[in-house]
């Protein structure tokens, strides 16, 4: 128990949860399994967490109410059922949460809407805004435009992408299995479950083993996953989403299903990761005041503190920021273009509407997405 302190101390999770457990063997969504998750979620909720629920399940539930007995192996035919078992499984979530009072968003993404980097602002943005309205956002692939996870993944990639952008300290993948098993539990009945190991041990790609212990949307992308997660120093716990009061105990830091930890403290790990992400694109030149506001107080800059606008970057990139001298003291994700970041450069941020007509942010980079030189 002590030694999973650091997941009971999780606040944000992401629980994933994929199609075998959703389904009600062909005879589409198995309605007490969403009833008791969504509870589960309830009773997280009530203690003071937040909750981003990834779920599968909108192709099968599509696959049934077409009255198709087998999974098609045409990607616009799964692409189809997607997009007709997808409102089927939004209906379910929101009957469900709505009995404790609880609203949802159906949220739909592909890989590159958080690769993207103004749409990966957008994205963020409108999450961490449904989070602060008490909303639950239930995640989907957008699977009429984008093929990833309905071809590899059941949305274990779609998930850790998720929790990269929403900065979540933990990520849940409940599946069928227990855990991660050392060998195959369907060759060795005697296979160990990992209890916890280092998410960049590689003696683990050898136990998830290539074309997994469980195929499409197996080990392999679980671990795969995982490793992706890590980067923004999320840790992240598989389990079976069959077991009794699951939710509540993997996240009390009960020793349930396999724990892979980053080993990394969060903050570094996302700050590395957001310096390797994008290319410098421009940059912009602050005032004193500003340079201090930054580096001393750790916050946000605003569009006051800037007095020099140069290159020719869009939201979303990354710029450098530099103090009065010239000497580069942080680089991070602008919220506004070049054009609009000489329009608005000197002024309040109270002002950035009436200047350009709208406003996104009231940051020029928010601090989570700046990191200091
Ligand atoms: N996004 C898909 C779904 O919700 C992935 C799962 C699948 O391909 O069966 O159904």
């Amino acid at each position: 128990m002590a030694e999973r302190e650091e997941i009971a101390q999780a606040r944000r999770w992401v629980v994933k949860v994929g199609s075998a457990l959703l389904t009600d063997d062909g005879r589409g969504l198995d309605e007490v399994m969403i009833s008791g998750l969504v509870e589960q979620l309830v009773l997280l909720r009530q203690r003071g967490c937040e909750v981003v629920l990834v779920s599968s399940g909108a192709v099968a539930a599509g696959i049934v109410r077409l009255g198709w007995t087998a999974r098609p192996h045409l990607v616009h035919d799964l692409q189809a059922a997607a997009a007709v078992g997808q409102s089927i499984l939004v209906r379910s979530y929101e009957n469900a949460f709505n009995r404790h009072d609880i609203p949802i968003a159906q949220v739909l993404l592909g890989h590159d809407d958080i690769t993207a980097r103004d749409r990966y602002l957008n994205a963020r943005g409108t999450l961490h805004t449904l989070l602060r309205l008490g909303v639950v956002p239930v995640i989907n692939e957008n699977d009429t435009v984008v093929t990833d996870e309905i071809r590899f993944g059941d949305n274990d990639t779609l998930a850790a992408l998720v929790a990269n952008l929403i900065d979540a300290d933990a990520l849940l993948l409940l599946t069928d299995q227990q855990g991660l098993f050392q060998e195959d539990p369907r060759n060795n009945p005697g296979a160990e479950l990992v209890r916890v190991c280092d998410v960049h041990d590689a003696s683990l790609d050898g136990m998830a083993g290539e074309g997994g212990v469980l195929g499409r949307g197996g080990m392999v992308t679980k671990l795969r996953a995982a490793r992706l997660a890590a980067r923004s120093g999320t840790e992240t716990i598989i389990a079976s989403g069959r077991r009794d009061d699951v939710v509540a105990r993997v996240t009390a830091g009960e020793d349930v299903g396999t724990w892979l930890r980053t080993g990394k403290q969060p903050q570094n790990a996302r700050k590395q990761w957001l310096a390797s992400m994008v290319q410098i694109q421009g940059s912009v030149e602050l005032d004193a005041g500003a340079v201090r506001v930054l580096c001393e107080s750790g916050r946000s800059l605003l569009p006051v503190g800037v007095r020099g606008v140069h290159g020719n970057f869009s939201r979303g990139d990354m710029v450098s920021c530099r103090d009065p001298q010239g000497v580069e003291v942080a680089r991070g994700l602008v919220n506004y273009g070049a054009e609009d970041t000489r329009r608005i450069m000197g002024s309040a941020s109270s002002e950035i509407e009436s200047i350009l007509g709208y406003e996104l942010d009231v940051e020029l980079i928010h601090r989570d997405n700046l990191v200091l030189i």
